[in-house]
């Protein structure tokens, strides 16, 4: 073959026909502030580095909300994009939050264990406590001066006097509450403390006390008492950093429980602050010999001025990337620093610690070359995430909260410490969380723990609602968003309980697996569509409201094509349908259980986590089954030995026998059953939970209530309309202007021989006008008479 035939038959085949272009991935991207197309560093791999909790207090919704849609994405990229995910979280165990609560309950305890009956020691501590806390935190929130208080000496009853105040007045409630959001809390505090302090007395002077009065008086008081404490005697604990650790462990333990009931895959490497002090350290120091960071009074500070704008290899220094606006926000900086730590050797306020000198005896400390003390919260990151992943990372995660100072700052200590430019790719912040539109906290009393709401919602629910707001946007856990989940749940349920249901009951020669007409053809053709929009929805920044749209959408279709064709629905059709949009749906975590044999259905989510027959045995799990089979015969044996009854009764009987079987007894045992839809005429029965049915039927109940009583009140509204009607259709239209009909009664006083009025009372001329309109007045009132004449005469007839 000559090379110039070679050349023409290679131009006539195109080896690639495109007809569309495939999308890709794009991923919100905080440093960027846009959605930037992803790629990893490495192929197919993604490092990724995600703050973890700080352990001191049980998790809630705002947690749920974060680490959810943090577990929403891993499983996006690792089982739908077949990314490998290196999931690195943190623990942090050494806080200022943790050595407050850590000391003040041990405190609180020993206070306990070593009075066995209320002293007059203890009576005193816990006024102090209380007059401390009063004076504090409640008397300089006040939104304005009490003058009564001035000449009060007792501090209880000063209290009670502001307490009153709270109560009666409004103004002054709303004022105080908008200066300090925290007042309700303090009032509840003190409240609680004053209550149990005035118990206690009353015990010292009465009878004698037990140790259970003197539990009651340190629980009742902790809030006043525990930072009393802290701050007395804290200087006598011996070894603070067992009890941290003591107390850090517990709610890191809680907090995995409460990740495992939601479905949250644990991370890969979840390392603790207290773990990597020692390198913590180091990483301190180089910073210092960076030129970064300076020592203080044992402490380490950030040189943020030297830190923004220095000059690296070929590139600039930035500090605040991610949230620029809020540089030098004191507030902020401050939040982040914690209640223990000071500022003394810092050098601009814009400075954070690296390394916190131990200030009083009983704080926490390790050894370093700066003297006894504890990291900084920001720096723990960037040692833990740099120990484990290198010199840098494709994804850092955290809630938007963390953006400043937190992240910031871990980005300004990475780059000064690796003397690079860029230490993480994509930064992704998962958005705030709002209950019913407000923001939670304990102090509006909308403050929710996860264990509190997987009480009412499973699992699953809570997933599924996060999934209905992108990521990165705000989401308003409201009642109406969890009766939209909840709508949502159901159609996935029936659809998976039909589609069950068909292939188990299908006529064994039933020849529809093979028909492919066109119905078949758009069906199909539905679904390679929703694939491909749910891929675009999932490229485009991973939106899961579009996503699980498509998959409701394709549901939607199906059901029309299965009312469409009715038991010869091909079912092979429908199965690639329903295997796709449960591989979805687990994809996403919504599964519950092993999937199917069939590959069919995301399983049954019970509240509590475990699904309801796993704790029952079999026998009561039949038992409901034989008693309603049984009294069903027995009710139709009765009624064919009974032969008083004519044929055409009995069947009449049987019908609605069946009937209240199918609607009630059925529905109780999660039995339903479609008339006329099974393969071979009779009725499709589907398995389904008995407690969604009985709500569809209650409701259906509900619905049909209401309808028959808007009926009633039309049908009474149209009576009296027309009983008003007749009352007034009995005046003669002859007589209607003359007295008794008129008022006053000698409104006119003359008349035609059609009854139209002449004269009025002061003897002049009826207008024209006024005639025109008595004449069309007069017109109705004929037509009013002729009907109540007709009632009348049928009324006699009767
Ligand atoms: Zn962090």
């Amino acid at each position: 073959m000559s090379s110039s035939s070679k050349a023409s038959a290679s131009t006539s085949t195109k080896p690639l026909q495109v007809e569309e272009e495939e999308p890709v991935l794009r991923v919100y991207n905080s440093l960027t502030r846009s959605k930037d197309v992803f790629k990893t560093r490495k192929p197919k791999h993604i490092d990724w580095y995600n703050c973890g909790p700080t352990v001191y207090d049980s998790s809630h919704m705002g947690h749920a909300r974060n680490y959810l849609t943090q577990d929403i994405i891993r499983r996006i990229l690792r089982d739908y994009f077949g990314y490998n995910v290196n999931f690195v979280m943190n623990i942090t165990d050494i806080d200022d939050k943790i050595i407050l609560r850590a000391r003040e309950g041990y405190l609180l305890d020993q206070t306990k264990s070593t009075n066995s009956t209320l002293t007059s020691d203890m009576i005193k501590d816990t006024k102090l406590a209380f007059s401390k806390f009063l004076n504090s935190k409640l008397i300089k929130s006040l939104p304005s001066t009490i003058p009564e208080i001035s000449s009060i000496e007792n501090d209880l009853e000063i209290f009670d006097i502001i307490l009153n105040k709270d109560k009666s007045d409004s103004t002054f409630a709303e004022a105080a509450k908008s200066k300090e959001e925290k007042w309700t809390l303090y009032l509840a505090s003190l409240l609680k403390a004053s209550t149990a302090i005035k118990k206690a007395e009353s015990l010292m002077n009465g009878s004698g006390s037990t140790q259970n009065d003197v539990n009651d008086l340190v629980d009742g008081t902790s809030d006043v008492l525990g930072p009393y404490y802290g701050e007395t005697l804290g200087h006598t604990i011996e070894d603070p950093i067992s009890i941290s650790r003591k107390l850090a462990l517990y709610w890191e333990s809680q907090f995995f429980q409460d990740m495992e009931k939601l479905n949250i895959l644990p991370p890969n490497i979840k390392p603790r602050v207290s773990e990597y002090v020692k390198e913590i350290v180091e990483f301190v120091d180089k910073i210092i010999k960076n030129g970064f960071a300076y020592e203080a009074e044992g402490s380490v500070w950030f040189d943020v001025e030297k830190f923004d704008g220095a000059q690296g290899d070929g590139f600039r220094h930035d500090y605040a990337k991610l949230q620029p606006s809020s540089k030098g926000n004191k507030k902020l900086i401050d939040e982040g620093e914690g209640a223990l730590t000071g500022s003394k050797g810092k050098r601009q306020a814009a400075d954070f610690a690296l390394w916190k000198a131990k200030s009083k005896p009983g704080e926490p400390a390790w050894p370093s070359p700066w003297g006894d003390g504890r990291p900084g919260w920001h720096i723990e990151c960037s040692v833990m995430a740099s120990a484990i992943l290198g010199k840098g990372m494709d994804i850092h995660s955290g809630g938007v909260d963390l953006m400043f100072p937190h992240h910031d700052n871990e980005l300004a200590q990475s780059e000064a410490y690796h003397g690079c430019q860029q230490w993480v790719n994509y930064f992704l912040h998962t958005g705030h969380l709002h209950i019913e539109g407000l923001k939670m906290s304990k102090s509006l009393k909308n403050f929710i723990t996860i264990e509190e709401e997987l009480s009412r919602n499973t699992a699953r629910r809570l997933r599924l609602a996060f999934m209905l707001q992108t990521w990165n946007q705000k989401l308003d856990y409201s009642r109406g968003l969890i009766a939209d989940t909840k709508a949502k749940e159901e159609t996935f349920d029936n659809f998976f309980a039909n589609v069950n249901a068909r292939l188990a009951q299908a006529a064994p020669t039933a020849d529809g697996l093979h028909q492919n007409g066109s119905a078949e053809e758009a069906i199909t053709n539905d679904l390679f569509n929703a694939q491909r929009d749910f891929h675009a929805a999932l490229c485009d920044s991973f939106n899961t409201p579009a996503a699980i749209q498509t998959l409701l959408d394709l549901i939607a279709k199906t059901n029309i094509y299965f009312s469409a064709k009715g038991r010869d629905a091909n079912l092979a059709v429908v199965t690639n349908i329903a295997e796709w949009i449960t591989r979805m749906l687990r994809m996403f975590g919504l599964g519950e259980g092993a999937p199917a044999k069939n590959g069919i259905g995301w399983g049954i989510a019970v509240v509590g986590g475990e699904a309801a027959q796993n704790g029952q045995d079999v026998t009561s799990q039949i038992e409901p089954w034989a008693r309603t089979i049984s009294s069903f015969r027995d009710t139709v044996r009765k009624l064919a030995m009974d032969k008083s009854i004519s044929s055409e009764e009995l069947s009449r009987r049987i019908l609605t026998l069946s009937d209240k079987f199918r609607d009630e007894d059925a529905v109780n045992l999660g039995l339903q059953l479609d008339d006329g839809q099974g393969s071979d005429g009779g009725a499709l029965w589907k398995l389904v939970d008995s407690k969604t049915l009985i709500e569809q039927r209650e409701e259906k109940k509900r619905i049909a209530s209401e309808k028959l009583a808007k009926k009633q009140a039309n049908a009474k509204a149209a009576e009296e309309k027309k009983l008003a009607q007749l009352e007034k259709g009995k005046i003669p239209p002859l007589e209607m202007f003359k007295p008794p009909y008129i008022t006053p009664d000698n409104l006119y006083t003359d008349w035609d021989s059609q009854g139209l009025p002449l004269k009025d009372s002061e003897g002049k001329d009826v207008s024209k006008s006024t005639i025109k309109r008595l004449v069309k007045e007069q017109k109705v009132q004929e037509k009013l008479h002729d009907a109540y004449l007709q009632w009348k005469k049928e009324q006699e007839g009767k």
